[in-house]
């Protein structure tokens, strides 16, 4: 794999480095936070080991910047401090997994392993039907240039139906995949989110993009009207 190991530390970024050399993996290390936010845009790694003490830009600014601008690496935190407040930060801020200092290697290489087992990194999505547009990576829709802003709900079922463009998304389908099986909508509550789907994305006088096939459910293509 390839590993971004943020630390300031030398001793510690040279153990780190050597320990993962060791198991194959190509490792870089960045000094402050500063640093490691330019190398993780500039490369695409598997895994960030990030310490949270950092000089110029500490750890929980670095997760929830790499977050913001939609790399989903996966960041494992090192943190010297065990208070749970910070832990519970690091994680809130974007971070995946953390460990205390001082560790032994062994615990080390071992969660570097679950990390990596998680599988591929979902990458961010960019939709677009005519002049709509959708970025999963940060949730933003804009109509013909023009920012649209969705409540959650509004904006799951907008997604689901430009994933599925041309075709018909039935009711369960967008009921499942929005609300989950569990949940008992009432029938016309679907009904509602789209009406005020529709309100938000449709322009007066351009051709309506979400179509309603009755009795069945919805779809959503630039050839509707
Ligand atoms: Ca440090």
């Amino acid at each position: 794999m390839f590993i971004l190991a943020v630390e300031d530390e030398p001793a510690m970024a040279e153990l780190l480095d050597s320990a993962l050399s060791d198991e194959g993996h190509q490792v870089s290390v960045a000094t402050d936070g500063t640093q490691a936010l330019g190398m993780a845009g500039a490369n695409t790694f598997d895994l960030i080991v990030l310490d949270l003490m950092l000089p110029r830009m500490d750890g929980f600014a670095v997760a929830r910047e790499l977050r913001r601008r939609g790399i989903q690496t996966p960041v494992l935190v090192l943190t010297a401090r065990d208070a749970n407040a910070d832990i519970v930060r690091a994680l809130d801020s974007g971070a995946d997994d953390y460990l205390t200092k001082p560790f032994s290697l062994e615990v080390f290489l071992a969660r570097v392993r679950a990390v990596s087992r998680r599988g591929p990194i979902p990458q961010p999505v960019f939709l677009r039907v005519s002049d709509l547009t959708l970025d999963t990576s940060t949730r933003e829709v804009s109509r013909a240039g023009k920012h649209v802003c969705l409540t959650p709900r509004e904006y799951s079922v907008l997604e689901l139906l430009m994933r599925h463009r041309g075709r018909v998304v039935s009711r369960s389908t967008i009921v499942e995949a929005v609300w989950g099986f569990d949940t008992d909508i009432e029938e016309n509550t679907l009904d509602a989110y789209v009406r005020l789907l529709r309100n938000k994305i449709e322009l007066p006088g351009a051709p309506r993009l979400i179509r309603t096939v009755r009795g069945i459910g919805y779809s959503l293509s630039e050839e509707s009207s």
